[in-house]
């Protein structure tokens, strides 16, 4: 039987990231495995029959303001500069969202300036005395109108439930704003790695003390190989076999479509607050930058979970999650990582600047070991 100082389940962000930590830095043998039969988690690219780059598990943008994560990652990609822009399809328009003057002007054919909108959006907020769910998050600062346009219906397509039963955290992801800015993102690092996810992925792992077996759930590897230690980036309730009962999870069906055209959209994503069944759309050649006659695109329609992509941010999920994380903690060399694992809605930064923490929480108990 094989011997590894470490297994890490999942190979997404943070076990990867892990994986190459413990591998590279901390000189430790290395089993990765994914049940998926390909790395990268949910940020795995690849080039489709018509050979268009494509996100497998719909668009992945990177920011951050973190430079300890965008250099860390810089070792394994150089990188595109892209900065993302998103129009949203509002009374049969394309506007820029999130809100902003434009959106405003062009939606009511008015002609604000700044400090006019900004009393527009006070004579029509909802006053409440604390906010306490998405849907007072957006009342309280643009008023009725702006929230069923763009906020109500595409979060009860996304979440399935109404803005007013998820945590305030998750609208407040979506700035409102007075000025002419339509970036959807602020951070100071907004770039695409140039060759794809999946390569610097690649690189990332291609450690001689990382073994990475795919198309294989822990579940079986556990009993094939010897190991000390365990990283797990899966589902944290999966991994108690839901002791405690299950975390509700949201799921996406991805439609992925190629079309005999060189541009489908002027931006690369498109937001769908009104109607359809789908939330978005995604054109991936403005992510990348790549050339071709043809276009890919996906489609994205909101599931109940049967593959985990979303935790859902709401109070009770965050006290069952409490318990499993309990649990967890009590678990000896096992830890926990990732946005399954730690039931965050975190970005890829986020998950990365998670991994890199909990290395270095490793490598300083391996250290005072060693020590003593
Ligand atoms: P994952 O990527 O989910 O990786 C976990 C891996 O573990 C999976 O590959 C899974 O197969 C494997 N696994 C689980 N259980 C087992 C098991 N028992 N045995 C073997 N393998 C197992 N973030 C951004 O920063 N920008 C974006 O634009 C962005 N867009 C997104 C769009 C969508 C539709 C989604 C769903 C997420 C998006 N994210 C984005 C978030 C980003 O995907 C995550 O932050 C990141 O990928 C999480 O990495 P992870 O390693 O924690 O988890
Ligand atoms: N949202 C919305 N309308 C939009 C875009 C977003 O109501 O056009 C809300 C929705 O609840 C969504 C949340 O804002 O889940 C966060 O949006 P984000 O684009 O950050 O979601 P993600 O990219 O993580 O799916």
């Amino acid at each position: 039987m094989r011997v590894f100082d470490y297994v890490i389940v999942g190979a997404g962000f943070a076990g990867s990231v892990m994986a190459e930590r413990l591998a590279s830095d901390g000189g430790k043998s290395v089993l990765l495995v994914d049940r998926r039969n390909h790395v990268g988690g949910n940020a795995y690219d690849y080039y489709d029959d018509a050979g268009v780059l494509v996100h497998k598990y719909g668009p992945h943008v990177f920011h951050t303001n973190s430079e300890r994560v965008f250099r860390y990652l810089s070792r394994f990609t150089t990188w595109r500069p892209y900065v993302h822009r998103v129009l949203a399809h509002v009374d049969g328009r394309l506007l820029p969202f999130p809100i902003n003057l434009d959106t405003v002007n062009a939606l009511y054919g008015t002609a604000l300036n700044e400090s006019e909108l900004e009393a527009y959006f006070a004579s029509v907020a909802e006053p409440v005395s604390a906010i306490r769910n998405s849907e007072q998050a957006i009342v309280s600062r643009v008023g009725r109108d702006l929230y069923e346009k763009f906020f109500r219906h595409y979060t009860k397509k996304q979440w399935g439930c109404e803005a007013a039963e998820l945590d305030a955290s998750v609208i407040a992801r979506i700035p409102v704003r007075t000025d002419r800015d339509d970036r959807y993102f602020t951070d100071r690092y907004q770039v695409m790695p140039s060759n794809g996810y999946t390569a610097m992925f690649t690189r990332m792992l291609s450690h001689s003390n990382i073994v990475t077996v795919l198309n294989a759930d822990f579940r079986d590897v556990r009993r094939a190989v010897r190991y000390d230690n365990v990283i797990y980036t899966g589902a944290i309730d999966e991994y108690f076999d839901q002791r405690y009962g299950q975390l509700p999870y949201r799921s996406l069906k991805f439609v992925h479509r190629t079309l005999p055209q060189p541009v489908f959209q002027p931006v690369a994503v498109v937001n769908y607050p009104q109607d359809r069944d789908y939330t978005r759309v995604t054109e991936y050649k403005h992510l990348t930058g790549q050339h071709h006659a043809m276009t890919s695109i996906t489609y994205e329609y909101p599931q109940d979970a049967r593959e985990p992509y979303y935790p859902v941010p709401r109070a009770e999920n965050a006290q069952l999650y409490k318990r499993y994380r309990e649990l967890a903690a009590m678990t000896a060399n096992v830890h926990f990582v990732g946005r399954l694992a730690t039931y965050q809605y975190y970005n890829m930064d986020q998950v990365v600047a998670q991994a890199l923490c909990t290395y270095a929480k490793i490598s300083e108990a391996h250290d005072e070991a060693k020590a003593v």
